[in-house]
């Protein structure tokens, strides 16, 4: 099948629900479609992993190693593709690489212009992708707003391709439709302007998608339709919902399959074509009623340091619902600040008053170190379901070697170089590197799982693949005292000697990994680990 392409493009506001708007579309088609999906970036950055997770939410990892923005971890969450570094392009990678083209002599001396030259790169690396992954369908979604100067270049070359002779591309525009309640009234100026200003990028969009607080107005669809020289069943109403797995829902129920199929799919039969698209839908409206309308609740700790911005735990919380959901269970969680626990503002008890299962995620650094191996000892202690994650494994590590080993101070030297027991130290490859950020081992990594382990149990295989981000391990030297003492090394790097899963086998779930189960785990098929860490939690 030719490749066909859908473009996403914002305006009014950035913000406003690109990323997952892009995801939902592509989660409509993704049963039956090839489906690839890049993201253009305005800013310089040669690519976000160096980025501070303050200022852009979660760095998420790819199978491939790459750290990329949260909506990629949309993308694969919504669509169940494996995402490549590759397909995400920043206005840094483009102009870097037709910097370096010049250098080399490539453009024999001519004057080297946006247009053409960064334009045919961007055009060149946008078919080269489709072309290399055989995408049937290839969503682009471009980051920012239209009217951005950084995104500039990007608009131009889609403008450029979308009126190439036998090209099969459509423009989805989501705008903004603010709704002001002294009124009651919903605006459209602004979503107007927006559109006009999107044609004078000489792009027509195909479909709009008006984001709202409420439903649409038969009269602001009738508005927007007009400024866009479009049909009023081409403007999606997209209004607030409770939880984005509701999106794919909505779009489905305003009528875009009906407009995609008649504007890329009118070759295939129509009803075929629509019975296609649908049938992951009942499974999945399914999932999204139970995280609506769960039977149940329970309430989950998470305790970090950077709790007061959630964002940089975007694909835990995630994570989290998927278990849900499978188990007809709503999440409730609790932010536990362990900086708190470690200065005495609060009592573990008081902490994880009516807390049903604890979480310690990943991190960096000492701050708040010392609370959470508290909150960890009090879990294994009282058989309180533990889920540690990365940092949260190494932790509980520590926490084994101090209470239950009698390693005196036993630490990580991420936190006391000259601890006398480190049990967590730097992996040797990773001694050698001085700049910070640079490297990690990172992206996805076979694990092998020990027989009759619980690991074994849960994953019902001997071998899994999973994502890792991080700087230290357990130290190999510690590993047969540990076990002695009945901690269970469950999983394993395929030839290295890196401990990958521990287990407590006489808790009712104790459990955590080097890698980050989290940044795999699909609502209709969610992580084994956090599915039955919930499942434990819920007794
Ligand atoms: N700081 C730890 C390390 O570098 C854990 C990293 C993490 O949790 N992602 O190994």
């Amino acid at each position: 099948m030719k490749t066909k392409y859908i473009v996403v493009t914002g305006g009014v506001l950035s913000g406003i629900g690109k990323g997952v708007a892009t995801a939902s579309i592509g989660n409509l088609l993704c049963k039956n479609y090839k489906i690839v999906t890049v993201k253009c970036d305005g800013y310089l950055n040669i690519d976000p992993g160096t980025m501070n997770p303050i200022e852009h939410g979660e760095v998420f990892v790819l199978d491939d190693g790459a750290e990329v923005d949260m909506d990629f971890g949309h993308y694969e969450r919504f669509i169940g593709v494996n995402c490549k570094n590759e397909w995400n392009l920043t206005s840094g990678k483009i102009f870097s690489e037709v910097f370096e083209k010049e250098r080399r002599g490539d453009y024999l001396g001519r004057t080297v212009q946006v247009i053409p030259h960064i334009t045919e790169h961007i055009k060149s690396k946008i078919k080269g992708i489709a072309e290399k992954e055989k995408a049937e369908v290839m969503l682009i979604e471009i980051g920012g707003t239209v009217g951005d100067i950084e995104s500039s270049w990007f608009v131009e070359a889609v403008r450029q391709m979308k009126y190439e002779k036998g090209m099969e591309m459509i423009n989805v525009h989501l705008t903004f439709i603010p709704y002001l309640h002294t009124v009651e009234e919903q605006k459209t100026k602004p979503a107007q302007n927006d559109i006009a200003l999107l044609r004078e990028k000489g792009i027509n969009p195909d479909i709009v998608i008006g984001r709202c607080e409420q439903e649409l107005t038969e009269k602001s669809k009738n508005k927007l339709a007009v400024m866009s020289n479009l049909d009023i069943r081409q403007i999606i109403g997209g209004r607030d919902v409770a939880s984005v797995y509701e999106v794919p829902l909505i779009f489905e129920g305003e009528g875009i399959l009906e407009i995609l199929h008649e504007k890329l799919f009118s070759e295939e039969n129509k009803e075929e074509f629509m019975k296609k698209a649908k049938n992951h839908f009942e499974k999945w409206q399914a999932l999204v009623k139970n995280i609506l309308q769960p039977k149940r609740k329970v309430k989950i700790a998470i305790c970090g340091k950077y709790t007061g911005l959630k964002d940089s735990y975007a694909s835990v919380i995630e994570a989290l619902r998927h278990a849900g959901a499978n188990l007809d269970a709503g999440i409730e969680i609790k932010w536990i600040e362990t900086t708190e626990i470690e200065e005495g503002r609060i009592s573990i008890e008081e902490a994880l008053n009516e807390v049903k299962g604890v979480i310690v995620p990943g991190g960096f650094g000492s701050r708040g170190v010392e609370g959470k191996i508290e909150v960890i000892k009090y879990a294994r202690e009282n058989d309180i379901p533990y889920l540690g994650l990365c940092y949260g494994m190494q932790l509980a590590v520590v926490e084994f070697a101090r209470n239950v080993c009698e390693f005196d101070d036993a630490n990580s030297t991420e936190i006391d170089e000259m601890t006398k027991f480190p049990v967590v130290f730097l992996m040797p490859s990773q001694r050698d590197i001085i700049k910070k950020g640079a490297t990690m081992r990172l992206g996805g990594k076979d694990v092998l799982i020990k027989n009759g382990t619980y690991a074994e149990n849960i994953f019902k295989t001997n071998g899994i693949r999973r994502r890792f981000r991080h700087r230290y391990e357990i130290n190999p030297e510690y590993i047969k005292e540990i076990e002695h003492k009945g901690m269970i090394f469950s999983g394993m790097a395929k030839n290295e000697e890196i401990m990958q899963i521990i287990e407590l086998p006489n808790h009712r779930f104790f459990m955590a990994s080097q890698f980050h189960p989290e940044l795999t785990s699909r609502l209709d098929k969610p992580d084994e680990m956090f599915y039955n860490f919930i499942k434990e939690s819920l007794y």
